[in-house]
């Protein structure tokens, strides 16, 4: 079962954020950290973009482990043995995702028209076989985008009409696969294919689908680097598989077997045990290892 929040995820972020300006805290955005600052193996603050330097004994960061060692602290700061283990991480967790705005529901067809009952088109997914998600991914190791990519739709306004006028909706797609090592220039023209061959897989069993579309945007792995810094566009800060899991997966400080050797500094990110997914689990255990760090 898919749990879904009235009034959409952003009501959750600011709830987070209203939660914390009760408790005197300050929030800045659009401000970019560019160096985490460290003086003889202690954090003292970071630098921001526009020089403005803020002080403090401890920063927890977010980004994904590598972002925050190796380019906000410095791989200089740190062991060679540390920088070589966060170097290499697997960020080929190619996700493009589609926003559409619809002037209806999409009506799928036989055999598939029982998701034409109410509330079934909310989470739908359109997956292959284990060999058919494995030919995808291949291909898209390729360079190639996927002949038939694998999808889910989330239909938020479904469940929750009130975030859409009257008889429109909204969706969510995201598609596996898009072929994040092929060079860099060329990731524009491919998210554009991919886009098609999503709304065409769509349109396949649900042939109303493209009648229905009044707009659309897509995200490539480039837009979550741009706007989330995710390493690669990863914004799971790395899967779960194995070389990325137990004692490869960092803590707030670091692995368990080689810690962190900067005091007052935590990860609170994705990439951390917990992580990835909104789970808050990274985030608790860092505050409460900073508690404890405190003695408090
Ligand atoms: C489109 C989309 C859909 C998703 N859907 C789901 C879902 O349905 N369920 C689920 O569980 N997970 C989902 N995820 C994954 C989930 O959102 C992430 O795993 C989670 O938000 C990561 O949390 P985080 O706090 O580690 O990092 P983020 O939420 O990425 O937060 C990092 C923050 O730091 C900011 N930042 C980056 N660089 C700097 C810098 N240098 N200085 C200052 N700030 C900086 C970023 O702008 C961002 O606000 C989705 C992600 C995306 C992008």
């Amino acid at each position: 079962m898919t749990t879904k929040l009235k009034g959409g995820i952003g009501v959750l972020a600011e709830h987070l954020r209203d939660l914390f300006l009760d408790a005197a805290g300050e929030v800045r955005y659009r401000t970019k950290v560019e160096q985490i600052l460290v003086e003889d193996a202690h954090v003292t603050g970071v630098r921001l973009k526009d020089g403005e330097v803020i002080t403090a004994p401890i920063v927890v960061s977010n980004l994904a482990p590598e972002t925050t060692l190796l380019d906000l602290v410095g791989a200089e700061k740190l062991p060679s043995s540390l920088v070589t283990r966060l170097g290499g991480r697997d960020h080929r967790a190619s996700f493009m995702q589609i926003h559409f705005a619809l002037d209806g529901l999409p009506e799928y067809a036989a055999p598939y028209d029982f998701l034409n009952e109410p509330g079934m088109q909310m989470s739908v997914g359109m997956f292959g076989s284990p060999e058919e998600q494995q030919r995808q991914w291949e291909k898209a190791r390729g360079g190639e985008v996927p002949d038939n990519p694998a999808l889910s739709i989330q239909m938020p306004t479904v469940g929750d009409p009130e975030m859409a006028p009257p008889g429109k909706h909204a969706a969510s797609v995201y598609a596996y696969g898009f072929p994040i090592e092929a060079p860099r220039d060329q990731h524009g023209h491919l998210k554009s294919v991919m886009a098609e061959r999503v709304v065409d897989k769509i349109t396949r069993y649900a042939p109303n689908f493209k009648d229905i579309l009044i707009r659309d945007i897509t995200f490539a792995p480039y837009h979550m680097n741009t706007m989330f810094g995710a390493p690669n566009g990863d914004f799971c800060h790395g899967l779960l598989q194995p070389e990325l899991m137990g004692p490869n997966r960092p803590g707030p400080k670091g692995f368990l077997d080689e810690p962190i050797p900067i005091e007052g500094l935590y990860l609170g990110g994705a990439g951390c045990h917990g992580g990835p997914g909104i789970t808050f689990i990274p985030g608790y255990n860092a505050g409460y290892q900073v508690l404890a760090d405190a003695g408090r």
